[in-house]
């Protein structure tokens, strides 16, 4: 059985787990922390699978290859929800609407009545938006806790280490999945910081993420179910990632209260902050370097492109092909 360690156990690592156990490596993965939590990018993700909708801004790899993500996640830990995105813009921001739509497809305009009967907490509020019905959300930190699970059940090791990807390659196939802690040894990451709010408000009920565009900051709400809500997120180019601005505080909540004033009352439960590790074009890169393979780079693509990633990874060790994210430069 080939012997495979992973250097990471966020979303990138967690997913090539899955991906190679499934293909029969005997696989492990080692993370500086214990267990999933807020020390990794992934915990912060809004668990946005919105291949479409990205496509106003991203490159077409990301609108294709996402489309793999709902359907990956739903198999490996059934916590999808396919209930499609809905996006708005108040009424003088309605170029932004149309330039949304412009650049984006797989989706239907709706009427201010149609917003109605898909939010009913947003009735009278938007005379207008757009539906993108095959879109999907995830919970990231109910999903990451179900993968590593059913690694774990699998036969998957985990170790606690702090450790250098180069070590472990004589032991073996060595795959570096830090996310930005590997801009050590990776020098075109960046860090793209995001900071998110996580709200309580029993006030308002919203069936499936909604995005408020906005010239200056476009918003996006995530219900997680029993009046939770993830309000996100900031993009700064910056690789601080430990203190949330005041002006993103008062802009995410200004642009809450704009979707709905009940969100005034909310309860701030948690503030997140945290750099979305990035190549200038904002694509993954999948390099080698002999026993050495580094998979990053998945930007505000996490949950979206993993899954291709992984499986990139895998035909690359196990069928020999050249994935598509191949970088040539040496890691
Ligand atoms: C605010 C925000 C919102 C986002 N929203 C979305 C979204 O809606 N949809 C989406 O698809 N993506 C989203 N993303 C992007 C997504 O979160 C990232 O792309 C993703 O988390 C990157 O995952 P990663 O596994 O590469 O890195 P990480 O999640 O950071 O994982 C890296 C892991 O490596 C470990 N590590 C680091 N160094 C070492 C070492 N030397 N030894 C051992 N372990 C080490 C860390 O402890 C960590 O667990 C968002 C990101 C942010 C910040």
């Amino acid at each position: 059985m080939m012997q495979i360690s992973i250097i990471g156990g966020g979303v990138a690592g967690l997913c090539v787990a899955r991906v190679l156990r499934d293909r029969g490596a005997d696989v492990l993965v080692v993370d500086r922390h214990d267990g999933i939590g807020p020390h990794a990018c992934s915990w912060w993700a809004g668990g946005m699978l919105a291949p479409f909708c990205e496509g106003e801004s991203a490159e077409e790899p990301v609108v294709r290859l996402g489309q793999e993500a709902a359907d990956w996640w739903q198999v490996k830990t059934d916590a999808v929800n396919r209930c499609g995105t809905l996006v708005v813009s108040p009424a003088r921001d309605k170029a932004e609407l149309s330039r949304f739509g412009r650049r984006t497809s797989h989706f239907e305009t709706v009427s201010g009545a149609e917003v109605e009967a898909l939010e009913p907490d947003l009735a009278g509020r938007f005379n207008t938006g757009l539906f993108f019905k095959d879109e999907a959300h995830l919970s990231p930190r109910l999903a990451l806790g179900r993968l590593r699970d059913g690694l774990v059940a699998d036969g998957v090791t985990f170790k606690t280490e702090d450790a250098d990807p180069k070590l472990y390659t004589r032991e073996g196939l060595t795959v570096d999945c830090r996310g930005f802690a590997a801009r050590d040894t990776i020098n075109d990451l960046r860090g793209v910081k995001g900071e998110i709010l996580i709200l309580s408000c029993k006030d308002v009920v919203l069936n499936r993420p909604v995005r408020l565009l906005h010239p200056r900051i476009p918003l996006y709400v995530v219900p997680r179910g029993d009046g939770i809500f993830m309000l996100g997120a900031t993009m700064i180019e910056s690789s601080q990632k430990t203190h949330v601005t005041a002006r993103s505080l008062l802009e995410l909540l200004s642009a809450a209260y704009a979707l709905n004033p009940a969100f005034g009352e909310a309860e701030v439960l948690e503030i997140g902050v945290d750099a979305r590790p990035a190549f200038p074009d904002n694509l993954p890169r999948i390099r080698r370097d002999g026993n050495l393979i580094c998979a990053n780079g998945l930007f505000r693509h996490g949950f979206l492109l993993a899954p291709a990633m992984a499986r990139m990874v895998a035909e690359m060790i196990f069928d020999n092909t050249k994935p598509e994210m191949m970088d040539e430069t040496s890691a």
